[in-house]
């Protein structure tokens, strides 16, 4: 028998990123099994691991069990199939930021006209500003299934901001919680669709986080 860790992945994490698995269909941030989202997972005794969707398993067929619980070391210590291939990229992410609790990875359509035009996503909406401040940065593309594209793939985004775009590719949006790394994506998504429209007809006018006078209690982390 291999050992077990004391991290368990309770059937509330596990539903909860099916829900917002099916939610970023739903949404039409991913179509067919794009995409994929995972949790950190701390243990009493300070130890952490991570709990990620399966690799290729369509939203629709997709099960609470099929969930991977992984260590930050990579290693699976539970779940009977694959982790996601972009799995050595969220622990990464995890790794440069110590407050990032959920990761939601998107490839929805407006992110990436931006993306394959080399644009970083500036915020013209108040939904974005507020959920992942912005502006987003892009990286250039290359494959996003190993450990290397994902440090830096987390030195790009900062400390600062929400998301970063994977130019040809998609986004990788994070969070203190995964409900509100989901609200980062469906924002920058929309944001997106609005910049690229609004660049179209004009000059759009930028939001800047650092300059709004944002109302106590509206500031999010
Ligand atoms: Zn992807």
């Amino acid at each position: 028998m291999p050992t077990r860790t004391p991290i368990r992945a309770t059937a509330q994490v596990r539903e909860e990123i099916l829900y917002y698995c099916r939610e970023s269909v739903r949404c039409g941030l991913n179509f067919n099994t794009q995409g994929n989202i995972s949790v950190r997972l701390a243990a009493d005794d300070g130890s952490e691991a991570i709990l990620i969707t399966p690799s290729d398993v369509r939203y629709d067929a997709m099960t609470p069990d099929d969930m991977v619980v992984v260590a930050m070391d990579g290693t699976v210590l539970e779940g009977d199939l694959l982790p996601s291939t972009e799995l050595p990229v969220h622990l990464a992410h995890y790794r440069r930021r110590p407050d990032v609790q959920a990761i939601v990875h998107t490839e929805s359509t407006f992110v990436n006209v931006l993306g394959v035009l080399g644009r970083r996503i500036d915020p013209v909406l108040l939904n974005m500003v507020l959920y992942a401040k912005g502006p987003i940065p892009v990286m250039p593309f290359e494959f996003s299934t190993n450990a290397d594209f994902g440090r830096r793939s987390a030195e790009l985004m900062g400390d600062d901001v929400n998301a970063v775009v994977w130019a040809n590719h998609g986004l990788l949006a994070v969070g203190v919680s995964l409900k509100l790394a989901f609200k980062v994506a469906v924002a920058v998504e929309e944001n997106a669709e609005v910049l690229h429209h609004a660049g179209l007809a004009g000059v759009p006018s930028i939001l800047d986080y650092a300059r709004i006078d944002i109302p106590a209690g509206a500031r999010l982390p």
